[in-house]
């Protein structure tokens, strides 16, 4: 349906080597875009690059030189770029007594720290395209605190939000426009990867039952991209229509 939506553009997806950042991959490339898929796992990019035609980075977005690195050979290898989706993501469910700080740091490191060095990376590429897209992973806890084990990831996407608003003033004059996305429940390894504790099981068994597929949050960022010049989408929240 959305099959030549994209065509031309050339768009560079972070966290891309499983859940939400693999399916949007999957959807940019399907729609015509051409794409890059930055990671760790070098693997599971070759595997997927090969089969949509993508091209595979390896870079961890928390490594200032490894992201700004990774950022220049997409680049380089789609011949210039039109979009970032700053999808990479961490998540540790615990309350603060029971928290670890090496958990909060990596939390911050990547859903943070990792999102705004491949976007300052990345605004030389998007400028020099004359127009652009950045569009920024939340979450539905980028708004409100769902339960008291979720307080300082909840920061952190509440941070994207805040990002998302201080770069789209800044890169308004620039024509490139400024998206965020905040889904509810979504059936990917996000939880089941977490650091065990009681919230985290409860999470992953939810994200399990009723999360939406990753391809429901790809469609978003597909769209949003492929609206025209004039049309800036600002956020799109999407939950399971069961999660209530
Ligand atoms: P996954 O665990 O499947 O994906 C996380 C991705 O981030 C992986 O590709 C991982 O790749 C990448 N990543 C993690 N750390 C780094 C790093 N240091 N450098 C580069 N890449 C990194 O989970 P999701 O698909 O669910 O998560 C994607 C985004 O969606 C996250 O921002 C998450 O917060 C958000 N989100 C998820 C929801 C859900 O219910 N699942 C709900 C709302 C938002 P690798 O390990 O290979 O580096």
């Amino acid at each position: 349906m959305t099959a030549g939506v994209l065509d031309g553009r050339r768009v560079l997806v972070t966290g891309a080597s499983s859940g939400i950042g693999e399916a949007t991959v999957r959807a940019c490339a399907a729609a015509g875009a051409r794409v890059a898929g930055l990671a760790r796992r070098t693997q599971r990019l070759r595997v997927l690059a090969d089969e949509v035609g993508a091209a595979a980075v390896t870079a961890d977005v928390t490594d200032a030189g490894s992201a700004r690195a990774g950022v220049d050979e997409a680049a380089a290898a789609l011949g210039g770029l039109d979009a970032v989706v700053n999808n990479a993501g961490a998540l540790s469910v615990a309350t603060v007594a029971e928290g670890d700080p090496e958990d909060w740091k990596r939390m911050l490191d990547v859903n943070v720290f990792g999102l705004l060095v491949i976007t300052q990376a990345a605004l030389p590429h998007l400028r020099s395209a004359g127009r652009g897209d950045v569009v920024n992973m939340s979450s539905m806890s980028g708004r409100r605190v769902p339960n008291a084990a979720s307080g300082v990831y909840a920061a952190t996407k509440h941070a994207v939000h805040a990002i998302t608003e201080g770069l789209r003033r800044e890169l308004h004059p620039d024509g490139i426009r400024v998206s965020v996305v905040a889904p509810g429940l979504v059936a990917t390894d996000l939880a089941a990867g977490a650091p065990a504790t009681a919230a985290r099981d409860r999470l992953a068994g939810l994200q399990a039952d009723i999360g939406l597929a990753p391809a429901d949050v790809a469609r978003q960022i597909v769209r949003i991209l492929s609206e025209p010049p004039h049309v800036a989408v600002h956020e799109v929240a999407l939950l399971p229509t069961d999660q209530g």
